[in-house]
Order: C-alpha cells, then structure tokens, then sequence
C-alpha cells in the first residue's frame, strides 16, 4: 500500500517546488494542473475558484479548451463542479454525463471525457473552489487517489488565501475568501468598534505542508497524539490546572476522540499522503469540519467544536505556536474574535488596544459581556461559524447596539461607520461636559444617579462619570476573576481599594451573587436543573455561613472608620434578612471585641428581585435601611422568562403594565416609609426606561458608567410632573395591552426629552 503512495509524495515535491518558482500566479497555477495531470495520468486537471458573487469560475486546465479560462463560470449547485462546491466533498464517476447534475458547457470541449473526480478546495470548513481531474476512459478512481487530489488541493487553498489568485480575477470580482460579509447576532454591548480582527485562539499556521522525511512525520504526529492524551488525562484527574470552560464532560469526549481508531487513521492516512503531520491535522479537521458544518443534527455539529478544540490542541502540540496572543502582538485597535471566551482571558488583554468583541457563543449576562460592558466595549455574541469566516487582521467593523458585524467592509461602509463612531465620541464629549451639572429635572426634582461596578477596573469611572455613588458593587465579580478565593486579608484590601477610588462616595456592596450561572472557577459547583431557581447568593450565604461571614468581616475591617453599605442579594423572606444581619452584627461585635476600628456608619438593605418581596414590603422595610431593585432577575422571575434564554428573555416588555405596576408598589411603599429606594438592573441605565421609573417615583438609579451621561441628558429635559401624569393613568387601565413602550416614546418625543 505505502508503495502506491510513492506517486502522491512526488507530486507533492514537485508541487511544491512550483510554489516556489518565480513566477506569476496564472503560470504557477498552469503549472500546478500539468502536474496534476500527469501524475494522475489524467488527460485532465481543473481549478475553479469561487467568486464573491458566488460564481466557480475556471481559473486554469490541463486538457480542457484554454480559451474557456476566466471565461467558463458556473453557479454553485450548477454541474458537477457546482455539486462539490454547494457539499464540499469529494465526488468521483466513472460516467459523469449519466450523472444527472452533469451540465455541458460546449466552450470547454469537455464532452469526450467520461470519468470524472472532484473534491473541494477547502479551508476552515469554508469551500474556496473545486478541483478536478477527468479521463477520457470510463475508470474509477481510489481512495488514494482521491486523497491525494485533498491533499494538493490544500496548496491550492494556500494560494487562494494568500491572495495570490485575486489578480487573476476579472475586474470587479472578488475571490469569495475576501468578500466582506455583513452578519448579525445577537446585541450584548452598546457601542460601535472599528479595527482588526485577533482570534483569540489564533489558527496554527501550518508553515511547512510537504513532508521532507515521511518516517519522521510518522513519529511526530505519534509522539504529539501520545502527549495529548497524557495532558487530556492530567486535566481530567485534576493534576494540571483546568481553565474556564474546560469542564470535565468535555474532557471525557476529547479523551474519547483522541483514542478514537477512525480519527487516528485518518491522520496517519494523510501523513502516508505526503503531508506534515501538522498539515495531516488540518486536512483532516477541514475535511471533518466542512462534512459537520453542513449536518442539521445540534448534536453533531456540538462534537465539530469538541473535534476542533482537539485539533487545535495537536497543532499546537505539534507547532510549539501559543494558544493566546500575546500583548505584544497585539495590533492598537484590535477586535477579539472567539468561540467563547472567559472573563479572566479578556482581562488579560491590553485594554487600551481593543476596540470590541465578537462570540460564537455566549449571552448578554455571560461573565465576558459583563466585564466587557464595565470596559465600555462592545459586543456581540451568537455569531456561529465566525472563527473560521475571518482571518487574522482583516478589517472588522462591529456594532453592538444592533448586533452587527461587518467583516472586510467595503470602504463606504468603513466611512458611515468611522462617521458613526465620531458622533458617539462627540456625544460622549458632551455628555462629559454634563459630568459637574446636577441631574435636576426641569420641574426641579433631584434625581441621584449611582454607578454599578464590580471589578477594579470600574474604579476610574466614578470620577469621570461624575457618578452620585457605587449603587451596586457585585462583589462576586472580583471572585470570579480570582484564580483562587481571596483570603481574607486580600478580601480586605480589594474592598480597601474601592471605597479609596470613591472618596467621599458611599459604596454599595453586594454580598457574593454566586450561583445559578455565576460560577467560582476553583469553587465546586453543582448540578442543578433549575439553577436560577436554585442555591445561589444568599441562600448559598446562610446555609454555608463561613463564606459569608468571611465576606462580612473583610467588609466591615474595610469600612474601619468610614460610611459602609452592605446589601444582600435574593432576599426571598424576612427572616433571611434577619439572619444576615444577625451575622454582620455578630461580625461587628467580634472586631470590636480585638479593638479593630468600625465602620462610622453601617447601612443594610436588600435587593428586591424575588416577587415574593411585593407582599411582604411594610415587613421588609421595617428591617432594612434601603432597597435596590434588581431588575434583570425580578422581571425574570415575574414573567418566568429566563434573562440568559434569548428565545424568551425579550418576549415581555418592563414597559408594560404589569411590570410597571409591580415596580411602581415597591416605589410608593418605601417612599412612604422614608426608606430609599433605588433601581440597579439594566432597565435602570435605558433613558426611556430610566424616565418611566422616575414618573413611577424613583430618585434614585444606579447603572454601568456608560449610560449615566445619556441618562442625565433625559433627566434635564424631563418634567417629572407632566411624565407622572402621562404614565399612571395608562397603569389604571386595563386594556391588556402587551407594552406601553410606543405610548412612552411618543411622549418623549413631543416633550422634547432626549433619549
Ligand atoms: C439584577 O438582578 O437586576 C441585578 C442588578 O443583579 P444581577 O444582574 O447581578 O443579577
Ligand atoms: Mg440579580
């Protein structure tokens, strides 16, 4: 059998000697196909490429009419040709005119020819042309030849990428791998980015396709499967440190797959081709991934991710090249571009040179878009595929607010958006400029607009934003970036420095939110089939009180000698609240007791985001000292929409009577009780949304950095008086109407109230 495959190796020496000829394009890819043919002993070898207006065009032939190059074109779906590009896999005939795709074109001269053999020219999964061989005999072709026809047809995709062939175009087409592709996804962060793409797990580059010396690819590609395996054991018995995302489920499959004999065969078939082993890798990933692409089963095309993982992991293996870029290599506006990414990963990153994200998976509440957003860049996620559809440094455009992507755009798309992108940092100038003016609404109402934060990162904000107060500090963030949990003196001197960045600010902390889908990369999680409905922020707090209490006494040593506000999350009952404050007492008491300086003033209150919390309001407010509404998950748990399941988490509206009479009790309760209330999820940093909540009686909004200045901007313009009296007699009707949104709107508009 190996000596069968004698010919293939010397094609691929001799193709490979042509690469380095030099010569232009058209005489290297006529070369290419003399060679082809003459070693398959075909009278026949043709390159189509595909075009940007999704044409194959002949680019070059051995045996066929010469005159019908860059003239012949077919759609994909069209002829033979058209069948392997629309399929991406090979297809051989030893009669290819009974085959009912088969379409003559008289220009070529191809009808004397009858078998026929093509396979896709692939890269990433993505069809870049097709190649083909024909004999006038009726013959069939084998496995090994067709291998050897993917195996040179990599060469080929070589050349296409690496735009060699774009010359050779007629003017005004574009080879399809450079086309600029316009996609949407789903929004995750506002904002618009322009600069160029890093893929956050950059593609190997596979330098050396041909092999010099077969045995020592043999050996390689060996050592490197049996070092894989090594390492995916480690992981899995917990010896090397497991990263985010590497959970144990999806170590077992790759354990599966790397002593799967198939996917073992098919590697080492490839190297008997005359391959690298590395190139071996990524011949039989494209050809695994182009097959998997186009399956309709989920399922399957989940193993696609768990097989790339693991063929990434073998280039890497066997290249030494690292798994992330590196800082220094990173270009000053750059657009990350993931699979998923990890909140740690991204604050790895120079800050200063990114200009925004692009995910195949992950949603707005993911940890990345959380951190993402409190670095003010966009994002957008549940882009499938967008890996393998850019390359390192392409030009990207991303639009956040709309959940767009715009990849190699053509140059009027790159000035509406650079235009775009000036008139949002005009208008955040001018939002700056408002820093030092008070949010006063025109009838003269105070309105205290607060910051959410959570990582140190934020700290900065508070000055720029001209921000009241952190309303929200979801400490669990700080956790989560942690690569173990921060020991209490470390706990201190975080919380240290984040009431230093605010002086003379109150800060709000929020005991740890973890749980449910925030989850401690070194805490032990559990299965849970409900878990937003499960153990999660103070539940978790008071069952396992040595956290909490940890977490209360690094807070109140922080808070030695200044104002100190501490709010618990998921309150569901009061009596929850009465523990914990029992404990922060017991706390209070114990620092006291070993002459630590207290806090010159201790507030507590609760988050109201379980709707249990509506009936139990003169109970609540009797207990605590405020309360924040936490928005995102009490519309969750009113409407029984999951905020993390794109399917439902905006099929109801907060601006709908229903959901605006429940924040309108929690209003009218505290403000007669004289307890102060605020508003701290998202709904709270939208300027209509945040002009609802005023009319309904809040004076008080916390929200990430971003939106204070738009915010403040509505709130100067708002009769707070004239919204009231618009708003609650729409609460008073009961029409049943979905939203109240448009009514709002429209209002807004004729009050002059910018939004
Ligand atoms: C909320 O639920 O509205 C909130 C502010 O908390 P988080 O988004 O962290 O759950
Ligand atoms: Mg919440």
């Amino acid at each position: 059998m190996r000596g069968a495959l004698a010919g293939p190796r010397q094609l691929l020496r001799r193709l490979r000697e042509v690469m380095a000829e030099p010569v232009n394009a058209q005489t290297r890819l006529d070369r290419i196909v003399v060679h082809i043919a003459s070693n398959m002993v075909a009278e026949v070898c043709s390159v189509y490429v595909l075009r940007s207006d999704g044409r194959l065009e002949l680019f070059a032939t051995e045996g066929l009419n010469r005159e019908a190059v860059h003239l012949t074109t077919m759609r994909a779906g069209e002829g033979l040709v058209g069948l392997i590009a629309e399929s991406a896999e090979p297809l051989a005939l030893a009669d290819a005119q009974s085959h009912p795709a088969f379409s003559y074109k008289p220009e070529t001269g191809e009808e004397i020819y009858h078998s026929f053999v093509g396979v896709p020219i692939l890269r990433g999964g993505n069809t870049l042309g097709v190649l083909v061989v024909q004999n006038k005999a009726r013959r069939s072709y084998s496995e090994e030849e067709i291998e050897v026809l993917q195996t040179t047809s990599m060469l080929l995709a070589e050349m296409i990428a690496s735009g060699e062939l774009q010359s050779l175009a007629p003017a005004g087409t574009v080879i399809s791998l450079r086309k600029p592709l316009s996609l949407t996804g789903t929004p995750i962060a506002d904002g618009v980015g322009l600069g160029h793409v890093v893929l956050h797990e950059p593609r190997v580059v596979v330098a050396q396709l041909v092999a010099e010396d077969l045995k020592k690819e043999e050996s390689r590609l060996d050592e490197a499967i049996a070092a894989l395996r090594v390492s995916i054991d480690h992981l899995i018995d917990g010896d090397e440190h497991v990263g985010p995302g590497e959970h144990r489920e999806v170590l077992e499959t790759f354990r599966l797959i790397a002593n799967d004999p198939g996917w073992l065969r098919r590697l080492r078939e490839a190297v008997m081709t005359g391959l690298t082993a590395e190139a071996a890798v990524e011949r039989v990933q494209n050809d695994t991934r182009a097959r998997l692409q186009r399956s309709t089963d989920p399922y399957m095309r989940e193993r696609l991710h768990d097989l790339d993982d693991l063929a990434n992991r073998l280039l890497h293996q066997l290249t030494g090249q690292p798994f992330v870029t590196a800082n220094d290599k990173l270009p000053d506006n750059a657009i990350l571009v993931a699979r998923t990414m990890g909140a740690a990963a991204l604050l790895d990153y120079d800050r200063r040179k990114l200009r925004g994200i692009v995910l195949e998976e992950g949603g707005p509440s993911s940890h990345v878009a959380i951190v993402a957003r409190a670095l003010g860049l966009p994002v957008v996620g549940e882009m499938p595929n967008i890996t393998n559809l850019v390359e390192d440094g392409d030009a990207i455009i991303i639009d956040g607010g709309g959940g767009e992507v715009h990849v190699r755009p053509p140059a009027d798309l790159q000035a509406a958006y650079a235009e775009k992108a000036r008139f949002r940092a005009r208008r955040q100038e001018q939002y700056r400029d408002l820093r030092d003016t008070p949010a006063v609404t025109r009838d003269g109402v105070t309105i205290e607009l607060h910051m959410n934060a959570g990582l140190l990162v934020d700290l900065p904000h508070v000055g720029e934003t001209g921000a009241a107060s952190i309303g929200l500090f979801r400490t669990e963030l700080l956790f989560m970036v942690a690569s173990q949990f921060p020991r209490l003196n470390e706990q201190v001197s975080l919380y240290k420095s984040v009431l230093d960045a605010a002086p003379g600010k109150p800060v709000t902390f929020r005991t740890l939110d973890i749980g449910g889908d925030k989850i401690l990369p070194y805490m032990r999680s559990f299965e849970e089939e409900n878990p937003a409905l499960g153990w999660r922020a103070i539940r978790i707090g008071l069952d396992r009180p040595a956290l909490l209490r940890s977490q209360l006494r690094a807070l109140l040593m922080a808070g030695g000698g200044r104002d100190l506000r501490i709010m618990f999350p998921m309150i569901a009952e009061a009596i929850e609240f009465d523990e914990a404050k029992a404990m922060t007492q017991r706390e209070l008491r114990h620092l006291e007791r070993h002459g630590y300086e207290l806090p010159s003033d201790l507030k507590l209150g609760i988050m109201v985001e379980v709707p249990s919390v509506l009936w139990q309001l003169e109970d609540m407010l009797a207990r605590v000292d405020f309360m924040s509404v936490g928005s995102n998950d009490l519309m969750q748990y009113l409407f029984a929409a999951d905020r993390d399941n794109k399917r439902v988490s905006d099929r109801f509206d907060p601006l709908s009577a229903p959901a605006l009479r429940a924040l309108k009790l929690i209003a009218d309760k505290a403000n007669e009780a004289g307890k102060p209330v605020t508003v701290c999820g998202e709904i709270g940093g939208r300027p209509l949304e945040a002009m609802a909540l005023i009319a309904l009686g809040y004076k008080g909004l916390s929200m990430s950095p971003s939106s204070i200045g738009p915010v403040k901007a509505m709130v100067l313009g708002l009769d707070v008086g004239e919204a009231r009296a618009h708003l609650l007699p729409l609460l008073d009707r009961h029409d049943g109407g979905h939203s109240l949104r448009a009514g709002l709107r429209a209002f807004a508009e004729a009050k002059g109230v910018p939004l």
